[in-house]
């Protein structure tokens, strides 16, 4: 028989005998003063920036509970399924089902009844392959059929539940259902209620992500759809994926003169003019983007005081997986001239207030949509709302 030495008293067959340790008398620690640490007055020292209420914007008003404790409940999307009561909001590409109402078109949420129902969520994983297996290798054996369309589950309000179908964006998938709804994209849709417009938001960025994420990216095999739409898992690697959001940054970008510096961009229609943005670099602060996407693109240094990049606040953008972050940048003196890089920007300058408001009045500039943090950042330094749309 053989022992772990230091498991039990025989180590290697030996029998060794317990050797009688002497007590060691306790030596009496003698008290070391420590000095009292001088506690400040206010724990937070007095900021020359006013505390600004962050924008209240269009994207971030969701009402409901995103209950994301249930996710994981065993039989959760059947049992919403068979409830009349749930409500289904379907999604088809970046398309939300609608109806007319009073000639403004709002969600058509419907029941589940008549819609194909959830997809089993592969409860017993398939054994791992053979650790000599590559699993590119298996990745490529593996079948990769059609997605079926996925059942998302989005949450609860005053005590019904909200779920999401995104369909396979494909016209033979409309052919399947039995009321073929209207559709319009989130972006047409800036006058719902706080309720619909954060189930909207919700829906269409999980669907978009799903859209873009069938597949595990890191050995290419088929990721199954777990925990009511909200992860994916990989089954070559038993590893799960989570949906991802993408952050970036947006500044209105002022000068000692109160000015604000809006640009073109290539792509955008004619005097399209909105605020600087960008998107987070890999190992990058959010404070560091604004700086440099403002150096990219039009040359200028925003100052490093603290008080020079203000976070203004948040939403959701998913065209396709935005996050807006929204601030206001300073830039020192009032002689500096923008100077776009002529690939993103082909246009930057300074506008006054009452430059802005006589070019918007006129025509030259029409501003971002009422839909966008831009917009808000923009009327934020006006100090009120702007005409247009
Ligand atoms: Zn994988």
């Amino acid at each position: 028989m053989t022992a772990l030495p230091g498991h039990g008293g025989s180590g290697y067959g030996r029998t060794v005998p317990a050797v009688p340790v002497p007590a060691v008398p306790a030596v009496p620690v003698p008290a070391v003063p420590v000095p009292a640490v001088p506690v400040p007055a206010s724990p937070v020292p007095a900021s020359p920036v006013p505390v600004v209420a962050a924008l209240d914007l269009p994207l971030a008003r969701a009402r409901h509970d995103r209950a994301a404790e249930r996710r994981d409940r065993a039989g959760l999307l059947p049992s919403l399924y068979a409830d009349a009561a749930t409500r289904v909001l379907l999604v088809h590409g970046d398309r939300l089902s609608v109806a007319d109402a009073g000639g403004r078109a709002r969600l058509a949420w419907r029941g589940p009844a008549g819609l194909p129902a959830p997809a089993d969520p592969a409860p017993t994983p398939p054994p791992r392959p053979d650790a000599a297996d590559d699993p590119a290798d298996v990745a490529r054996d593996t079948p990769r059929e059609q997605e079926p369309p996925l059942w998302l589950y989005l949450g609860e309000h005053d005590g019904v539940a909200y779920v999401a179908l995104a369909l396979p964006q494909t016209d033979a998938a409309l052919a399947t259902l039995d009321v073929v709804p209207g559709w319009a994209t989130l972006r047409d849709l800036d006058h719902l209620d706080d309720l619909e417009q954060g189930l909207a938001t919700e829906a269409v960025a999980l669907a978009n992500w799903h859209a873009v994420h069938a597949f595990c990216p890191r050995c290419g095999a088929p990721a199954q759809v777990r925990a009511a739409g909200w992860v994916r898992w990989c089954p070559v690697e038993d590893r799960e994926l989570y949906p991802r959001t993408d952050p970036a940054v947006i500044m209105a970008v002022v000068d000692d003169d109160e000015r604000l510096l809006l640009g073109h961009a290539a792509h955008w229609p004619a005097h399209r003019f909105s605020t600087l943005a960008g998107f987070v670099e890999p190992g990058e602060s959010l404070e560091q983007a604004v700086r440099r996407e403002v150096a990219e693109e039009v040359g200028l240094s925003v100052c490093d005081g603290r008080d020079d990049v203000v976070y203004r606040g948040s939403q959701a953008w998913p065209f396709p997986a935005s996050l807006m972050l929204g601030f206001r940048a300073r830039v020192a003196g009032t002689a500096a001239d923008p100077a776009p890089d002529g690939v993103e920007l082909t246009q930057a300058r300074w506008f006054t207030r009452a430059e802005l408001s006589e070019r918007v009045r006129t025509g030259e500039v029409v501003l971002p949509t009422r839909l966008s943090i831009a917009r808000a950042l923009i009327e934020e330094w006006f100090g009120a709302s702007l005409p247009g749309a």
